[in-house]
């Protein structure tokens, strides 16, 4: 099948990526409302070079750049490694959500190698708990990292379509679904605890094959979670001209999550119990902050 034209409007490629690197002032976000399961979000960049349409990170103030610019900008934040090595006296028996306003293997960690010089801090954290979330294959260039947390790391893969040519239009710069499922299989396989997060929803063409899909990843459990718009969003007008309003009814959304609750039926891990033990208020499922309302 051939792919769809990107729209004019589409951001920069990442040889047009504006990098802005900063010494930040702060790296551990608390987090205060307890639906979302960790203590901290820690983002190793501002910005994200992947770009998604609907992301609404892009309204997040910002004295540089207008919200047209999302994905055209990003900025790593050097000194986050030292940083947290600096407030690691925070995180005694705390969970960590990497990241919760970018993507923590976007391109540019290729280069910079902030996300996994942070997750080497925090494996020196021996009561701490790691939760890593990303739309890209890059997370496997620090397998033998991610092993070394053994069951105290899981890591989130962000699959939103079965349809790649969907991905096209909204997540244009970030990997394709294929190498996302390649990447989850690659991780189950080696032992790492691997969450699919069908989020935020996007159109589907079958759901229950798409559940299926998931389950044979090796992926030990699934989310899915609903889109959240501005008010006047401009991807309300891609959503219409693509006919894919249906991503915001309910109907639909439930149809998704009944296809993946019977591909995942509920059942109690070892982990979850752990962590339930740990604090009666932890759900056990995660969910990315502020981005995603969680509809399963
Ligand atoms: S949704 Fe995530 S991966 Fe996409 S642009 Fe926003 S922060 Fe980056």
């Amino acid at each position: 099948m051939h792919p769809l034209p990107l729209p004019s409007d589409t951001p920069p490629l990442f040889k047009d990526l504006f990098v802005e690197p900063e010494e930040a002032r702060s790296i551990l976000r608390p987090q205060k409302d307890e639906r979302y399961g960790f203590g901290f979000a820690l983002s190793p960049y501002r910005g994200c070079g992947h770009g998604c349409r609907y992301c609404y990170v892009r309204e997040y103030p910002n004295a540089l750049h207008k919200p047209e610019d999302w994905g055209g900008w990003v900025a790593p934040k050097l000194n986050a490694p030292e940083l947290l090595w600096s407030q690691r006296y925070k995180l005694h028996q705390a969970r960590v959500f990497m990241a919760s306003a970018t993507d923590p293997y976007q391109p540019l960690e290729r280069q910079y190698r902030l996300s996994r010089r942070c997750l080497e801090v925090l494996l020196l954290c021996p009561t701490t708990e790691v939760i890593v979330h990303t739309r890209s294959p890059l997370v496997l260039q620090d397998l033998d990292l991610l092993k070394a947390f053994g069951d105290r790391l899981s890591v989130g893969l962000s699959i939103p379509t079965d349809d790649d040519t969907v991905r096209q239009m909204v997540e244009p710069h970030a990997p394709p679904i294929p190498s996302r499922w390649a990447a989850a299989e690659r991780l189950a396989a080696a032992g790492i605890q691997v969450t699919i997060g069908v989020a935020p929803l996007l159109a589907v063409h079958d759901a229950q094959a798409f559940a299926r899909r998931a389950k044979a990843s090796g992926a030990a459990n699934a989310w899915v979670g609903g889109l959240r718009l501005l008010k006047q969003d401009p991807f309300y007008r891609i959503l219409a001209d693509h006919g894919w309003l249906k991503v915001l009814d309910t109907n639909y959304k439930e149809g998704i999550r009944a296809a993946f609750q019977e591909a995942f039926p509920p059942r109690k891990r070892k982990r979850e119990a752990r962590v339930e033990t740990a604090s009666a208020h932890t759900p056990a499922v995660v969910i990315q902050p502020g981005l995603f309302d969680r509809v399963g």
